[in-house]
């Protein structure tokens, strides 16, 4: 049996990655955790009868030991409980599922802890890729993508030198927008930004996807898990969302994995790697598919993209205040408190407004998010 946790077992990783385990049938789940859900962590605990529960708000957590206290599972709260999840004894695998950038302490945590991490969670490496990658390796510890893109850059460099990648090719799909002006974009709703064409995901990574966001989350993402310079990685639009990403090598071969979006696939494949598994499901009819094409990203008018670039670039504590920014003007465009563009707005003043501090610690990288989120707090 493969014993593994799972941070945000509530959510649509969490759950897919549930499904896996079902099929599979030689997993155990020794950690399951949400932030207030419950309801759906209880069916869970007594599905999968893990050791420890862990639930961020203290009331819910509550809640729940009672309600599950006929079973063994021990229920936990806030960040201790994220914490104490994240170094199980006997656990190899933790399954960072959780949303934001609350993932990096339970993430170094497992770690220092020796257990190998499937990492959805990508703000973690966004903010702190330059701690964690290190640790990684100075504890013996794989970093296994779970995000669809760089999944398929991992599978594509199987078994390849990676001194003779010549650039990464990240696939995205222009979210429900693509093709839309910016004048068009004043007026959009949440509803319309939660429709995407393609995948069915949690809804902050969905409004990511309209903004371009998350594209710029994941070549700082890719930048870290496969050391390459900025320089190197390439987005390209693929509005079939059927290329999942793509590896070019010196010679001018790319490699590429294609397959349905599915996130199953990309869960599985963390958690069995290097081994492949059978897996149910659609599979890709390239001739009803038809065509598969290919546009350049609209930089002029999805700023998510060439923000991240930006701070990408200025490196140290920038890619946090962007993705800090980004964190809470989503949940502002969540809650209905501000438009569509705001978001871009809101990250664009407070990256203006910020002064790098190279190679931030843990302490600094937090005091940064929180000092970037009074100051949007103050305006909007
Ligand atoms: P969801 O919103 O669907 O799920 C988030 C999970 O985190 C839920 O289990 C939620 O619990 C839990 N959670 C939220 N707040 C807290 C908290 N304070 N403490 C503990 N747990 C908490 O998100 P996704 O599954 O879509 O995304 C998860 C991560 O994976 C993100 O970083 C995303 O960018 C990344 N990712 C997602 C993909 C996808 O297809 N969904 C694809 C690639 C990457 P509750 O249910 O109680 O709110």
């Amino acid at each position: 049996m493969k014993k593994i946790g799972i941070l945000g077992s509530t959510g649509s990783i969490g759950t897919q990655t549930l499904d896996v385990v079902r099929s599979n049938g030689d997993i155990q789940v020794l950690g399951v955790s949400a932030g207030r859900n419950i309801k759906m962590l209880e069916d869970q605990i007594r599905e999968f009868h893990p050791v420890l529960a862990a639930v961020w708000e203290e009331e819910a957590a509550r809640d729940l030991a009672i309600r599950v206290k006929d079973t063994d599972t021990r229920v936990v709260s806030g960040m201790e409980g994220l914490l104490e999840l994240a170094r199980l004894e006997e656990m190899e695998i933790l399954v960072t599922a959780i949303v934001g950038m609350l993932g990096i302490r339970p993430t170094m945590e497992a770690i220092r802890a020796g257990k190998d991490i499937a990492l959805a969670n990508k703000e973690t490496l966004v903010t702190a890729g330059h701690l964690i990658m290190p640790m990684a390796k100075e504890h013996g510890v794989k970093i296994l993508p779970v995000d669809s893109e760089h999944s398929a850059i991992f599978q594509s460099l199987n078994g390849e030198n990676p001194s003779q990648i010549h650039k990464l090719l990240i696939t995205a799909s222009g979210g429900p927008f693509r093709g839309r002006t910016r004048e068009e974009l004043k007026h959009v709703t949440l509803e319309d930004t939660l429709k995407h064409p393609n995948w069915v995901m949690g809804r902050k990574i969905t409004v990511d996807s309209a903004t371009l966001v998350n594209k710029g989350l994941e070549v700082m993402e890719a930048r870290w898990l496969f050391d390459m310079p900025l320089e190197k990685i390439q987005v390209v639009v693929q509005p079939q969302s059927v290329i999942h990403s793509m590896v070019e090598f010196v010679d001018g071969g790319i490699m590429a994995q294609l397959g349905t979006p599915d996130m199953r696939l990309p869960i599985q494949y963390a958690l069995y790697y290097p081994e492949r598994r059978p897996l149910g499901g659609a599979r890709l009819d390239f001739a009803k598919l038809g065509q598969i094409t290919f546009l350049e990203p609209d930089m002029e008018t999805f700023l998510g993209l060439p923000m991240a670039m930006e701070a990408a670039r200025k490196g140290g504590t920038m890619p946090t205040v962007f993705n800090a920014a980004n964190e809470l003007a989503v949940k502002k465009f969540l809650g209905r408190e501000i438009g569509f563009l705001d978001i871009y707005d809101i990250i664009g003043q407070s990256m203006s407004r910020h002064t790098v501090k190279e190679h931030p610690d843990l302490e600094e990288i937090l005091s940064v998010e929180q000092e970037t989120c009074q100051w949007i707090e103050s305006r909007w």
